[in-house]
């Protein structure tokens, strides 16, 4: 890993070649992508430029039936290879949520996260910069020094726009939710739609400090 040197060119070139650099330096079964489901553009990029790779989506119990169905939806269109992480045995469903959504996160989130990434050298995600200002500074590959791998955004660089197009190029399924307001999808408990001009992440953990899950940071 020490010899890894990522390319300063990555903010250039285009998500598919991202995934493909990737997967050559480190090996299909090194990688893990995780993808929520709030659309479909991620999954596309990952399952075709890198054929058969896992796609790992975190169970958290609380996923609105319309994500569970674009999972079904995309797993059946693209022949996902996917892996569903959940929780450990011991956490039920409860009202956490309601009461500690820092707790509820790292029991749903960040504890099968840490798991999902144990042993693998880079790790693939779908956040963007055009998500909002927590994200603005996203790399499209880092080394990430607290989770101890690779974190790569292959849709870093890409805008509503670009996202859009690529959807609409693929002809790609939209998540139900998302010509209702939703523009970011996580628990239902924990996501409302956003108004006009509101910033997309806003919706998140309405009314709270908090606006993100854990995963990250
Ligand atoms: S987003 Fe909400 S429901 Fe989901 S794990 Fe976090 S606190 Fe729990």
């Amino acid at each position: 890993m020490s010899s890894l040197t990522i390319p300063s060119s990555l903010d250039s070139w285009q998500p598919a070649d991202v995934m493909r650099w990737a997967a050559g330096q480190f090996g299909i079964d090194g990688l893990v992508v995780t993808a929520s489901f709030e659309d479909a553009v991620l999954v596309h990029v990952a399952a075709t430029a890198v054929p058969g790779i896992e796609i790992t989506l975190l169970d958290t119990q609380y996923l609105f039936a319309e994500t569970q169905w674009l999972v079904d939806e995309l797993t059946k269109r693209l022949d996902l290879n996917l892996r569903l992480i959940r929780p450990l045995p011991d956490v039920l469903p409860d009202n956490l949520w309601q009461t500690d959504t820092e707790g509820c996160c790292h029991v749903r989130k960040v504890e099968p996260l840490n798991r999902a990434i144990a042993g693998k050298a880079a790790w693939v995600t779908g956040i963007r910069r055009a998500d909002g200002p927590t994200r603005a500074d996203a790399a499209v590959a880092a080394f990430d020094i607290g989770r101890g791998l690779v974190k790569v955004n292959p849709l870093a660089t890409y805008s509503d726009d670009d996202m859009a197009l690529y959807a609409h190029l693929h002809e790609l399924p939209a998540h139900p939710l998302a010509d209702k307001g939703y523009a970011s999808i996580g628990c239902w408990p924990c996501t409302r739609p956003v108004a006009p001009g509101e910033d997309k992440r806003a919706g998140r953990w309405s009314g709270s400090a908090k606006t993100e899950c854990g995963l990250h940071v």
